[in-house]
């Protein structure tokens, strides 16, 4: 049975989030500009964060995607399974990975060890949300758009059983009890 969410509450409007991405994308600008560069997007929830990242940093960068999933619920840091393999090879390129969310960090801990094993000449991380929790392992991001609070997240990207994806803000969601 699929469960069903419902939306609470807005936490960021469609116009911060256009701000902040800006400068964002503006910071990689600056550090990127003339070098090869390999944006990295993890499938499926960073999808708009990178569609509004790449064009408004505009590095010309080539833009990649990798789709990943964890084994089982709570396992231990490395268990990822690609579940899309790129298409690009990244050796002696820069790359930015760009992904929706940091929670626990194990997912983006590690894809940037399996990144820098193909040989990245850079492999740095680029995420919309930054959940505040205790993290299961030593990671931080190198960009962060927003913080955001320990409650289930939705919106620009992000989904709840594949709903609200779509949605042009940030909001908190919850599961309908029936
Ligand atoms: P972690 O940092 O724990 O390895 O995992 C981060 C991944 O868990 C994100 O890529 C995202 O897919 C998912 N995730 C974590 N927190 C949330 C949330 O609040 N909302 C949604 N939609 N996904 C989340
Ligand atoms: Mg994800």
């Amino acid at each position: 049975m699929y469960k069903k969410y419902k939306v609470d509450e807005i936490l960021i409007d469609s116009r911060r989030i256009a701000g902040r991405v800006k400068e964002v994308a503006e910071e990689i600008h600056q550090e990127y500009s003339g070098k090869p560069v390999t944006f990295v997007v993890v499938l499926s929830g960073a999808f708009v964060f990178a569609a509004d990242l790449a064009r408004e940093s505009a590095v010309g960068a080539v833009v990649d995607f990798v789709g990943l999933s964890s084994y089982g619920g709570g396992t231990q840091s490395g268990e990822l399974a690609v579940t899309k393999e790129l298409k690009t090879d990244i050796a002696g390129r820069h790359v930015i990975v760009v992904e929706d969310i940091l929670d626990s960090g194990k997912t983006l801990a590690a894809l940037a060890e399996m990144l820098k094993d193909k040989g990245a000449a850079s492999v740095k991380t680029a995420v919309f949300l930054s959940k505040q929790v205790s993290r299961a392992v030593n990671f931080e991001a190198d960009y962060v758009c927003f913080d955001v609070p320990d409650k289930f997240i939705v919106g620009y990207g992000l989904d709840a059983g594949e709903q609200f994806r779509d949605l042009p803000h940030v909001a908190v969601a919850s599961e309908i009890q029936s």
